[in-house]
């Protein structure tokens, strides 16, 4: 197959790579489903907001705090556009997916009683398992778990099956962060909402390769991380239609998330105000609405195209490989997860990264999913934007290298 050719950039320098300096000495950096590195506009972005156009928001009387509101506002719209909300007012700023998770289990999950249940699938992050076991633990709800298909995506037929009038919410990752598997959100959505169940969408790995439309996909929660967006850290978005955010009690309380306080009797400020209680992390949505910025000049489609090229590169040439596995299905996002037979992969991270391969090895927070895949572990190249073919290249070699070693 021809190699994919990086995307290219404004600059004209043939490719995406020299807009983010964390790249500048040459990684082939294939470990942005961790996190992705970001680029100098972002950084930019940062450094004025904490310099001199820092103050903070929704309180001060004089101008920089005014206009500091103003853009911590602009952030939230530019995020609702993003995600094509009806309205900022329903996003949240939390800290990341985990915290989205945990302020839905925490505030809308307390309405659930004994004998609800919730369902889940087989191939969950961490942050999509443990908020709905903390919330069994409270009220005795039943968790149910989704099947995959033989190659590894959530078996929609089977979830649909699992469905009962008892299910109350439906909780499910849009893409995989082991597998790059993509979910059928709609489908699921329809499914759900034909019980009367909820449907929560952990966009952390959709968000930066997949355009969200949250109104056409009729999920009912979504979540994602900024850093994963190439934004920053410590920030974080949950988006809930209004209606239900409006019916939603507070999780935390404090500052900015109050009508009026007295010793007697508190109220709360209409969402998302309510769900954000303290001083919010100002310079993060700034950051955060900048990559979203820098993302929509390159454009989501052009993005996951040229990442599905990149993984598809890297399956072919892993497959000639004696005695690799690859797990998940052809056609994925760009997340390819894969084995080698008798080697662990943190030997393989170790080895890669001697030849400045950056991977990730582990069970990178799915270790329901480990179990399904019958490995305690996997080795996951994960691309982004700014990978080119020759970083596939570069981890086909150092692969090569790794069977070399271990004879
Ligand atoms: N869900 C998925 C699918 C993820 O990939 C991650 C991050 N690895 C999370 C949730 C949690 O995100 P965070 O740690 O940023 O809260």
């Amino acid at each position: 197959m021809p190699s994919p050719s990086p995307v290219p950039s404004r600059s004209g320098r043939g490719d995406r790579r020299s807009d983010f300096p964390g790249l500048a000495d040459g990684w082939a950096y294939l470990d942005s489903a961790a996190t992705a590195q970001k680029p100098g506009v972002v950084i930019d972005a940062i450094a004025r907001a904490y310099g001199p156009e820092y103050a903070t928001v929704h309180r001060g009387v004089y101008a920089r705090s005014a206009t500091m509101t103003e853009r911590f506002e602009a952030a939230r719209q530019t995020v609702a556009t993003f995600i094509n909300a009806r309205s900022p007012s329903e996003v949240v700023f939390v800290r990341g997916a985990t915290e989205a998770i945990n302020l839905v289990a925490n505030s809308w999950g307390n309405s659930l009683e004994a004998g609800d249940r919730i369902l889940l699938s087989a191939l969950e992050h961490h942050s999509n398992i443990v908020p709905w076991q903390l919330l069994r633990d409270r009220t005795g709800i039943e968790i149910d778990v989704a099947p995959l298909t033989a190659d590894h995506r959530i078996d929609e037929d089977a979830l649909e099956a699992l469905l009962t009038p008892r299910t109350k919410l439906v909780a499910i990752a849009h893409v995989s962060n082991v597998l790059g598997s993509v979910a059928d959100v709609t489908r699921i959505a329809a499914a759900a909402h034909s019980v009367g169940a909820r449907l929560l969408v952990d966009g952390c790995q959709a968000a930066p390769r997949i355009a969200i439309d949250v109104q056409a996909s009729g999920a009912d929660f979504y979540v994602f991380s900024g850093h994963k967006l190439y934004g920053p850290t410590g920030i974080g978005v949950l988006w809930a239609r209004s209606d239900i955010l409006d019916a939603m009690p507070p999780w935390q309380g404090g500052g900015s998330m109050i009508e009026t306080v007295t010793f007697e009797r508190t109220t709360y400020a209409p969402a998302p105000q309510r769900f954000e209680a303290g001083t919010p992390h100002i310079v993060g949505a700034i950051g955060l609405a900048a990559a979203i910025d820098y993302v929509n000049t390159i454009g989501l489609g052009t993005i996951d195209a040229h990442e599905r090229a990149l993984a598809t590169q890297a399956r072919e040439g892993l497959r000639q490989i004696n005695s690799v596995r690859l797990f998940g299905p052809e056609n994925s996002a760009g997340i390819v997860s894969f084995a080698l037979d008798g080697v662990h992969p943190h030997d393989i991270g170790t080895i890669l990264d001697e030849s400045g391969v950056a991977i990730r090895a582990g069970h990178h927070c799915a270790q329901p999913l480990m179990t399904v895949l019958g490995v305690p572990a996997t080795a996951r190249a994960s691309f982004a934007v700014y990978n080119g073919s020759d970083d596939v290249d570069r981890l086909l070699d150092g692969m090569r290298r790794v069977t070399r070693i271990f004879g």
